[in-house]
């Protein structure tokens, strides 16, 4: 069948429930971005959480693996440019988006590295996807820092306790001084707050103060995700900003809850925007309210 054909084939078989425009321009898109951002060091974006990678002579280092298809793409760009095994595989969390690719490097990696919690938390969510044969596991894990020397690069982990869940990791490539924050940044958009994986709001603001403290004015910092538009990389003052809007939105609720409300009247009020963090928008503001309310509450009753 030619490219056309299947096109034309496949737009009308899955009818009208997408948009065949916004489909064909994903299929016509490159298959991923390989950009450099310091040395030898970049990221990869194509669908899910942002891939960070480090390439040189003597070492090969992955962050994060988006979905098995994608990740396949990220392999065909590094092998352009080195044929040698993955020294090291590190998943900032456990989330399908973060390490759902990484059954795509079975068999060509050395070590894969999480913290203990995030390769709990795969685990259990695999268990109840029944999706254990699509899983690439940690073989290491830690608990407040790990480190190794991989070519020339220095990677070391760091655990600030609960955020985005109970297993986010900061992983610094120190000589380029890149982190990846995983999902402990949301450039701007609506966070995705994982309570049912032990996320907390409260200790998310002090984990991206001990990172603003752990690392330096030149650090540049890799973000899981970011707004339509705008970067997937930046700075302190991006920090400080995502900061702003968690603390924004837990004063913001228990305001609320003073005042009386119930959830379900938070949620039926459609608040677009939280007061003090208006650059935070688009779609999914309703995890931000539930999920802060839930935190609130669960802190009152054990007062
Ligand atoms: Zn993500
Ligand atoms: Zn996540």
């Amino acid at each position: 069948m030619s490219r056309r054909q299947f096109l034309q084939t496949s737009t009308f078989a899955i009818g009208a429930s997408m948009l065949p425009t916004a489909w064909l321009s994903q299929l016509l898109a490159p298959a991923g971005e390989m950009k450099t951002l310091r040395n030898n060091v970049g990221i990869f974006t194509e669908r899910g959480g942002t891939i960070a990678w480090m390439i040189d002579k003597e070492g090969l280092v992955v962050v994060d693996t988006q979905f098995p298809d994608t990740a396949v793409h990220l392999i065909e760009g590094i092998r352009k440019q080195n044929e040698r095994r993955v020294d090291l595989l590190i998943n900032t969390h456990h989330h399908g988006d973060h390490s759902g690719g990484n059954i795509a490097f079975k068999g060509i990696v050395d070590k894969v590295v999480a913290h203990k919690n995030s390769k709990a938390n795969q685990e259990r969510t695999a268990i109840a996807a029944k999706s254990e044969d699509k899983q690439l596991y940690p073989d290491t894990t830690y608990e407040t820092t790990w480190s190794q020397k991989v070519g020339s690069e220095t990677m070391s982990l760091h655990y600030f306790g609960p955020g985005h869940t109970n297993g986010d990791s900061f992983v610094h490539f120190e000589n380029a001084n890149v982190v990846h924050c995983g999902d402990l940044m949301f450039n701007r958009r609506f966070p995705n707050i994982d309570r049912a994986a032990g996320a907390s709001i409260a200790n998310w603001i002090v984990a991206l103060g001990k990172a603003r403290k752990t690392f330096s004015k030149d650090t540049l910092y890799v973000f899981g995700h970011g707004a339509e538009g705008l970067p997937v990389t930046g700075t302190e003052k991006d920090l400080i900003a995502m900061q702003n809007y968690l603390s924004k939105l837990l004063k913001f609720i228990k305001k609320e809850i003073k005042a009386g409300k119930t959830k379900e009247q938070i949620l039926e009020a459609k608040y677009q925007v939280i007061p003090g963090a208006e650059e935070w928008k688009g779609q999914g503001i309703e995890r931000s309210l539930t999920t802060a309310f839930d935190e609130l509450m669960e802190g009152k009753s054990k007062k």
